[in-house]
């Protein structure tokens, strides 16, 4: 039996991004390849490095193949976990001491000497609010906070209209500007709010690649609380198995599998944090428009994309623009992307032929 065709008998097993699942699987049918492989006299086995932890409110998981044996894991982790503390000194709003804290307390319409990364991740974030007219919008703060899901933790309540209009005064992508040299940030109302928090994973988990990449680790997942970011193979030779959650209530299920070999997905859903109030289900993802949380049947939104950036900033705006502009959109700029939409009698689900392409049958 050739190499080639042991690699691609392994391939078969199912992988999920999720921790636990399939993970005694996985590294059994690993143990079972690399004995096989030494047997034949091949190159050195391949060895998969896992590397989890907690970041950002969540938990990440990075599976790399490791051919550099001088590579020691621990050194890896200590390298990730730099750059994971690095990004969230920059971003999180969570921290009263992060450069984007200070940002936002510091009451001025002037420029504000920035990062770099700040000024890569806002300019992102202003060409995704341009692209889906507002949707996404990274000044949403006041509403998020308003409705009790800001780092005030100031409680769930439904906020009174006076409530939201103040707030939604204080709402516009447009008001943020950005310079390069020497790099800066204006805001146009001293007392704007920016958060990140819809996109600074994916920016985290491209850091990541990008850091793995230049250690020449060619073959990689990394994961974010969901959002990834995968190349090459995995170590059985073939494509990564990766899982789209099921939005049903209750154990996590998978709805629906990919084979993704260079690709980022993010997915954004109202399922997993949210109130409910009087029968109706207020979720974090906030529709900066009208300030109201997402109400319609639209559960939960995944989009494949080149970086985890982008992705995971066009999954909460898909998510807003809802079940029908949502789709209408992502047809129209031939975006990879799944939509499932919750039904008298279940779920339907919708999918443009750039998902569908990657989807195992
Ligand atoms: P999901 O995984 O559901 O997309 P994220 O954590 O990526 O969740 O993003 C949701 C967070 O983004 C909210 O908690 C809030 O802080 C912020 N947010 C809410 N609505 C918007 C919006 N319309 N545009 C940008 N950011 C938003
Ligand atoms: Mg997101």
């Amino acid at each position: 039996m050739s190499i080639k065709l042991i690699a691609a008998y392994f391939a078969a097993s199912m992988q999920s991004v999720r921790p636990g699942a399939s993970e005694g699987l996985h590294t059994l049918r690993a143990v079972l390849a690399v004995g096989l492989l030494t047997a034949c006299g091949a190159d050195p086995p391949v060895r998969l490095t896992h590397i989890a932890g907690t970041t950002m409110g969540t938990h990440y998981n990075i599976k790399l193949v490791n051919r550099q044996q001088e590579l020691s894991t621990a050194q890896l982790r200590t390298n990730v976990d730099a750059i994971l503390a690095r990004v969230n000194q920059q971003m999180s709003t969570y921290r009263s001491d992060s450069e984007l804290s200070r940002l936002n307390r510091n009451a001025t319409t002037e420029w504000i000497g920035a990062s770099t990364d700040l000024l890569t991740v806002i300019d992102a974030a202003g060409r995704i609010s341009r692209l889906t007219g507002g949707a996404f919008d990274i000044t949403v703060a006041p509403l998020v906070d308003l409705w009790g899901f800001g780092p005030a933790q100031s409680g769930h309540r439904v906020p009174t209209h006076q409530e939201l209009q103040e707030a939604l005064a204080r709402v516009g992508y447009a008001m943020v500007l950005t310079r390069r040299s020497p790099p800066a940030i204006r805001k146009l109302d001293k007392d704007l709010n920016i958060d990140l928090s819809a996109i600074a994973k994916g920016f985290a988990v491209d850091r990541i690649c990008e850091y793995l990449e230049s250690v020449a680790v060619a073959d990689y997942m990394v994961e974010i609380g969901g959002d990834l970011r995968v190349r090459g193979r995995n170590d059985r030779g073939a494509a990564w198995s990766i899982a789209v959650e099921s939005p049903r209530p209750g154990n996590r299920r998978v709805q629906r599998l990919l084979q993704l070999h260079d690709q980022a997905m993010a997915t954004s859903g109202d399922y997993r944090n949210y109130f409910e109030r009087d029968g109706l289900r207020y979720s974090h993802t906030i529709n900066p428009i009208d300030g109201l949380p997402v109400s319609h049947n639209l559960a939960s939104v995944t989009v494949l994309s080149d970086t985890a950036m982008v992705a995971d900033a066009l999954a909460t705006a898909l998510l807003v623009l809802g079940p029908e502009a949502g789709p209408a959109l992502a047809e129209h700029q031939r975006l990879g992307a799944y939509f499932i939409m919750r039904t008298a009698d279940g779920y339907a689900e919708q999918a443009t032929p750039q998902f569908d392409r990657f989807v195992s049958k």
